[in-house]
């Protein structure tokens, strides 16, 4: 439409021409310009234990806010970075950030695990793996800590180099997710061939699940997957009391939604954690030995 201005400008009244766009858009430039002064940040969303309530870890999520344009979804500038060749330092900065926090925490007495989201445009990438493994050593963390989340749709369009260096990353003892499982079309002969160590099943089927029963049946069949395969099951997108009763009675094994906690700057986590203490008896299913 702009360019379409451009060549109409000083042809016609100006009244006749369309309006500009309404939402201007975020180029590459502000991005790059964001990653290199370090504005971009990182929030937590606590991943916790759907039997017990008690915390597992978090999910690192990029956070951007633009200097006039204000706050940009990652829907936004993700694929933007993916398109433009800026995936690659945005990553680095977003799990560098969310190491030190890990580490931080540690030194709290908090030892939780860490997911960082990959693009899975990254796999591409040669030294990834020693690159991620460098950073994990250096904020003196142990690698099963550390968990990569990689988003099931775009998987089987790379799944060769997929394979290798996924592979790679769980011989040195990193978690591997599925992320948004059910909104791909990988299949799960594909998928298995993936050390993967963790499913998260996309809140597409969660959220609501209580009044849907066709999303209970998506949802037994993929937990019965996980079970088969020896994956830890993870709703996300819980965001109700009844949703995570739901899950709880299907016997996934973690869960993450709104319910539970919104992504927060990391040091928000401490009142989090006191906040929710509170809250688990409420959370806390049936235990062994309870009637
Ligand atoms: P994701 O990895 O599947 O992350 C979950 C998204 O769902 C997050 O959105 C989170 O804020 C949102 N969410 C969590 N609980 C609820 C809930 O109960 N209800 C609803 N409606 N939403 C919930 P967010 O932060 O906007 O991120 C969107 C996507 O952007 C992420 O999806 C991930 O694919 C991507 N992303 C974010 N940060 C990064 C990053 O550092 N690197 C890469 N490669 N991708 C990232
Ligand atoms: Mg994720
Ligand atoms: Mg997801
Ligand atoms: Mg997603």
């Amino acid at each position: 439409v702009d360019r379409l201005r451009e060549t109409l400008e000083g042809t016609l009244p100006a009244h006749s021409l369309p309006p500009a766009r309404l939402q201007p858009s975020v180029t590459a430039s502000d991005l790059d310009a964001a990653l290199r002064s370090g504005v971009l940040q990182v929030h937590y969303q606590p991943k916790v234990d759907i039997r017990s309530g008690l915390l597992r870890g978090v999910e690192a999520l990029a956070r951007w806010t633009h200097p006039a344009l204000g706050p940009i979804p990652p829907d936004q500038f993700i694929p933007l970075a993916e398109r433009e060749g800026l995936i690659a330092p945005l990553t680095i900065t977003v799990t560098e950030q969310a190491l030190a926090q890990a580490a931080a925490w540690r030194a709290h007495g908090l030892n939780i695990s860490m997911a960082v989201n990959l693009s899975p445009h990254l796999l591409e990438c040669p030294d990834l793996v020693e690159q991620i493994t460098d950073r994990v050593a250096i904020h003196g963390l142990e690698h099963h800590q550390v968990v990569m989340e990689i988003t099931e749709g775009s998987l089987s369009a790379r799944l060769g180099t997929a394979l290798t260096r996924l592979t790679r990353l769980r011989l040195r003892g990193f978690g591997l997710s599925i992320d948004d499982y059910g909104t791909g079309f990988s299949s799960m002969q594909q998928l298995a061939r993936i050390p993967f160590t963790e499913l998260k099943i996309d809140r597409s089927f969660v959220c609501g699940a209580q009044q849907q029963p066709h999303l209970q049946v998506i949802l037994r069949s993929a937990l019965e997957m996980c079970q088969e395969l020896g994956l830890t099951s993870v709703a996300e997108g819980i965001e109700t009391l009844e949703d995570w009763r739901l899950l709880q009675s299907l016997g996934c094994d973690v869960g993450q939604g709104w319910l539970i906690g919104r992504p927060m700057p990391g040091d928000a986590l401490y009142a989090w954690v006191r906040q929710h203490r509170e809250r688990l008896p409420e959370l806390r299913g049936p235990q062994p030995g309870e009637a």
